[in-house]
């Protein structure tokens, strides 16, 4: 399987049917498992069988999901979860607790910043924002003893900032810190983190892996490429006796996977985020038109800019794949097949024409989502990005007049002249 190429994985994948089985992946519709023999219960319960007992632990259409989403971006293994932000407080907690400390890029989604800065702050864990134009040393000069971690976004939610992977992996190996990037925007079928030095990647399944604004949904998947024990006792959780496993070793006893155990044995079974049939049912669906939409996506969105660029309405377009943008030789680098369908552009007379020209979209819907197959439009400043405050938004990359598109995959000339209606009646 690892051999067919990406386009082939995201339409067949793992979901092979045998002789007479659906073509389609089935939906598991139940909560337990019968078993005949207390012994290969028991088993479970020591973590020495992967079989399912419980659907907050593990479900065979999840399942199907996790073995997808890991083979798309090149990882060893996944776990589904309910929510994006459920995927990235996992990916956190999975390593640091009360007392421990995260570097993270302060060009996130405002969800988040929101978790990390003020929700994870409350469970002890300290994180420290960084510009990511800053140089190495000075990120570097950012991290303490009790670091555990480096978050960044491939492709960030709203700012558009592309990751400098050479740049970030570098900085995270001197610090012997693992680099978790969540690739929600960029999706695997543009750029594939770990090919560039990231040891964990994260989503919301919510926005172009599912596609259609169906169900909400996120992933945590292993690179097993971090070395745990390397750190010393840095990673006491990886490395140490776990007392709810009968003294397991989690790094000793699953090697490359043992990260996307972990949050399944502890965090999964504990916390009980997860992922509904239903959900990983829908997002298996979407992941077989991922490669083509994210083309389309990506085409349409180079074309709008271009477009906008020369709207006389328009004041300011942000594109990555836009020649003159900021972030356009990392865009050609780390996503050389299409930079994204996100767009970003101010209107002429700030935050309130930015509005009123969003009032007037007809064809393009005015939704708190991005990823659809539909156009949509948001204003960060007054909604995804709200609770963060003036000085925090502009360390976000938000203006106030920022208007977010996400460009869908209609017909080019559709959207195009619905941005041109909407931007005339502009007063
Ligand atoms: N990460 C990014 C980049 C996002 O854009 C979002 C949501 O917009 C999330 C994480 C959170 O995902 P969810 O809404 O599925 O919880």
């Amino acid at each position: 399987m690892k051999n067919k190429s990406f386009e082939t994985n995201c339409v067949h994948g793992n979901y092979i049917p045998e002789n007479a089985e659906p073509q389609v992946l089935p939906i598991v519709q139940s909560t337990v498992y019968r078993y005949y023999n207390t012994e290969d219960l028991a088993a479970l319960f020591n973590l020495q069988s992967a079989d399912n007992m419980y659907s907050r632990i593990s479900n065979p259409t999840t399942n199907k999901l996790e073995e997808k989403m890991a083979m798309l971006e090149g990882g060893t293994a996944a776990v589904a979860t309910a929510s994006g932000q459920a995927a990235t407080m996992f990916s956190i907690l999975n390593i640091a607790s009360a007392g421990d400390h995260v570097l993270s890029s302060s060009s996130i989604y405002g969800g988040t910043y929101n978790l990390l800065a003020v929700t994870l702050k409350k469970f002890g864990v300290d994180f420290t924002f960084f510009n990511q134009d800053m140089s190495a040393d000075e990120i570097m000069a950012l991290a303490q003893p009790n670091t555990k971690a480096i978050f960044v976004e491939t492709l960030a939610n709203p700012a558009l900032m592309v990751l400098d992977f050479d740049k970030f992996s570098k900085i995270a190996k001197k610090l012997g810190l693992p680099l978790i990037v969540d690739n929600t925007l960029a999706t695997p079928a543009l750029c594939r983190p770990f090919e560039h030095g990231a040891d964990v990647v994260i989503h919301s399944t919510t926005k172009y892996s599912d596609g259609h604004a169906s169900t909400i949904g996120g992933m945590v998947i292993d690179g097993g490429t971090f070395d745990w024990a390397a750190a010393g006792d840095k990673f006491p959780g990886m490395v140490e006796s776990d007392a709810s496993y009968h003294g397991l070793k989690f790094y000793e006893t699953f090697g490359n996977v043992a990260y996307a155990v972990k949050i399944r044995a502890q965090l999964l079974r504990d916390i009980g985020a997860t992922m509904s049939p239903m959900t990983a049912y829908l997002t298996h669906q979407g992941l077989q038109t991922l490669h083509l939409r994210m083309e389309r996506h990506s085409q349409n969105a180079l074309q709008l800019a271009e477009y906008l660029q020369t709207h006389p309405m328009v004041d300011w377009v942000r594109y990555p794949g836009l020649k003159t943008d900021q972030a356009y030789d990392l865009s050609k680098k780390y996503m050389p097949d299409g930079a994204g369908g996100v767009i970003t552009f101010g209107v002429k007379g700030g935050r309130k024409a930015s509005e009123k020209a969003m009032e007037n979209l007809k064809l393009t819907s005015l939704v708190v989502h991005v990823g659809d197959v539909r156009t949509c439009v948001l204003q960060p400043a007054s909604t995804s990005h709200r609770q963060l405050s003036d000085e925090e938004q502009l360390k976000a990359g938000i203006k106030p007049e920022l208007v977010r598109i996400s460009v869908g995959i209609e017909n080019i000339d559709d959207i195009k002249e619905d941005f041109n209606q909407a931007l005339n009646r502009v007063k």
